[in-house]
């Protein structure tokens, strides 16, 4: 390969370009990593951006030979609900979401998003209508400007700017040693937790699409920092379909509906309130998590 580019400086430049382009070539390489199952079917269409429903019908997946990861699953979210996803530890709750973003396959069923299926449009339109804000996110080593440009290649800096504002990211960039110049990620400065997360935030402000899928982290940040990532979510959340997999059952009193997995199937499915005065799963959850706040 050296020699290659070493006697052709046009298929040099054209290389930088394809990393410029694909910008950061690490995480492409782990989208493409993961999803190597998957291909577009020929000719596949767009997908036509709506209001952002989802529907998932009798959806039947398993890892390969382990058993059925989720068994018959239905759902139907319409555009701009905010569904929560709990359940206990391996439920299928992180399959449900990794489904819609038809990381892998399923076995039987479909899963619609504004009346078409996602296994028939293209996987870029796919993923253009889905914000991800996963519970870690992976910082480049490069600049916060580039770290939150990643969410959408031909951003304005404005779009930027404005996005990080919507994520209460500006104080925290304006205090690094060289603002949104600063090269942060493994090798750069090292951002907390919460500033992390507030990036992750302001990537999908940038993106700007109709669903929204959250991961919520697993463990509390400081007072502070959860407030304020809280406040953005919130902000985040407004006007667009969003499916939270949560493990902090507090954060769910503002969502409209819950939904209980437990063993790859739905067992409890609808107002966080009625589901805590039913006393069954979700109920439990809650009670445990609440003494568990009061003993700390
Ligand atoms: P947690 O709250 O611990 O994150 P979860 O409810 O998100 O759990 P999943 O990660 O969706 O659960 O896992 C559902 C089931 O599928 C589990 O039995 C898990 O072991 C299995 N599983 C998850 N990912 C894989 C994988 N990549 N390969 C094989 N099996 C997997």
């Amino acid at each position: 390969t050296f020699r290659i580019l070493h006697g052709s400086r046009d298929m040099a430049l054209s290389l930088v370009e394809l990393v410029q382009h694909f910008g950061f070539i690490e995480d492409t390489l782990k989208v493409i990593g993961q999803r190597q199952t998957v291909r577009d079917v020929d000719d596949a269409p767009v997908l036509s951006r709506r209001g952002g429903s989802v529907e998932f019908r009798n959806v039947v997946f398993s890892y390969g030979k382990a058993g059925e990861a989720l068994h018959d699953i239905n759902i139907k979210i319409p555009a701009g609900q905010k569904v929560g996803i709990v359940g206990p530890s391996g439920a299928g709750k992180s399959t449900l979401v990794h489904l819609l973003q038809r990381l892998y396959d399923i076995d039987s069923g479909s899963i619609w998003i504004d009346g078409q299926n996602i296994h028939e449009v293209t996987q870029d339109s796919l993923r253009q209508s889905l914000a991800v804000v996963p519970q870690e996110i992976t910082l480049l080593h490069r600049t916060v400007m580039e770290n939150i440009r990643f969410a959408r290649a031909d951003a304005t800096d404005d779009e930027i700017f404005r996005a990080a504002k919507a994520a209460h990211c500006e104080k925290f960039i304006h205090g690094l040693s060289e603002g949104y110049d600063t090269i942060v990620g493994e090798r750069g400065t090292k951002l907390s937790g919460g500033q992390r997360q507030r990036i992750g935030i302001a990537r999908a402000f940038l993106k700007d699409a109709p669903i929204i899928v959250l991961d919520e982290a697993t463990s509390a940040l400081d007072t502070e920092s959860e407030m304020e990532i809280q406040r953005s979510i919130v902000e985040l959340m407004h006007d667009r379909t969003v499916i939270a997999v949560a493990h902090r059952l507090s954060t769910l009193s503002n969502f409209d509906r819950v939904i209980v997995v437990e063993q790859g199937q739905i067992v409890e499915d609808g107002k966080p309130a009625e589901l805590r005065k039913k006393g069954n799963l979700f109920d439990r959850m809650w009670r445990l998590q609440a003494e568990g706040l009061a003993a700390e």
